[in-house]
């Protein structure tokens, strides 16, 4: 069994080709997927309902860092009714970013409408939903991007959940690896992030153990380079990531590793099952 430890299957771009994906997600052997909503107002209600119609959805509700700006007044009422709603739900995707704070960002046209929280902000909404989940120990999924020390700050004085947390498409160094081992992180890595131009993130994820390593397509999002799994819309359309590449993300990665796949894919089946646990039927 596969298993996507990070994914956005609620995006509009995935809603017109749901059916098809759905059993593609099958014919992979599909055996879980986090599925993370972002924002209370705009996709909350579609994970849950995704989450009804399969039961290899989990759902997971935060705010994102990118839309801590435009969060209601009572989202800290909204996200405990709904975790409270939701026994099987997990926290995510939470998070800090300071890529998007960067001047460049305001000149590319897919961001000039965003409306960013600046780090601190960010910094108190994603405490207060890391606390949320330590305190009911539900696993958190973690965006970091070009923030690794306000991340530090923020774990500094809060509690994460005992089960663990994780810090998706980890782009941090591998030196930071252990230090996060130790506090009980997760890492999810997918085949665009160790694109060979990323040497990097290609280090770190040969350094992370074994029993902390997780999958991800983050699809929609982070279409892979070729070869992709055949998306059904627009064939000029090479920006969405069709979920099925999940299967070429777990060859990949074998690969980098030097390992059999059907070892991967055991050693991750394993820690997704652990780091759901609590939540699992
Ligand atoms: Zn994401």
């Amino acid at each position: 069994m596969l298993y996507d430890a990070h994914c956005h299957y609620q995006f509009e771009e995935l809603t017109p080709y749901w059916d098809k994906i759905a059993t593609e997600l099958e014919q992979i052997h599909l055996g879980g997927a986090i599925v993370n909503g972002t924002h209370p107002d705009q996709d909350w209600s579609t994970v849950n309902t995704l989450a009804a119609r399969h039961d290899w959805v989990i759902p997971s509700f935060g705010i994102h860092p990118w839309d801590v700006a435009t969060r209601p007044v009572d989202w800290q009422e909204r996200f405990i009714a709904r975790m409270e709603a939701s026994p099987r739900a997990l926290v995510g995707e939470i998070g800090l970013d300071r890529w998007i704070l960067e001047p460049a960002r305001a000149n590319e046209p897919e961001m000039a409408d965003l409306k960013v929280a600046g780090i601190e902000e960010q910094q108190d909404v994603f405490a207060w939903q890391l606390r949320w989940a330590a305190e009911h120990n539900r696993f958190a999924s973690i965006h970091v991007l070009r923030a690794w020390g306000p991340l530090l700050e923020v774990l500094k004085d809060t509690p994460v959940p005992q089960v663990g947390f994780l810090l998706h498409a980890y782009g941090g160094s591998p030196e930071m690896v252990p230090r996060f081992v130790e506090m009980g992180a997760y890492f999810s890595f997918s085949t665009g992030h160790i694109d060979p131009r990323k040497t990097r993130q290609r280090k770190s994820f040969q350094t992370v153990p074994l029993d902390r390593l997780l999958v991800e397509t983050d699809a929609p999002a982070m279409a892979p380079p070729h070869p992709r799994h055949p998306w059904p819309g627009s064939p000029d359309d090479d920006m969405t990531n069709h979920p099925a590449n999940l299967a070429q993300a777990y060859a990949d990665l074998a690969h980098l590793r030097d390992m059999a796949p059907a070892v991967l894919e055991e050693k991750v089946a394993a820690n997704f099952v652990r780091a759901t646990a609590n939540i699992l039927p």
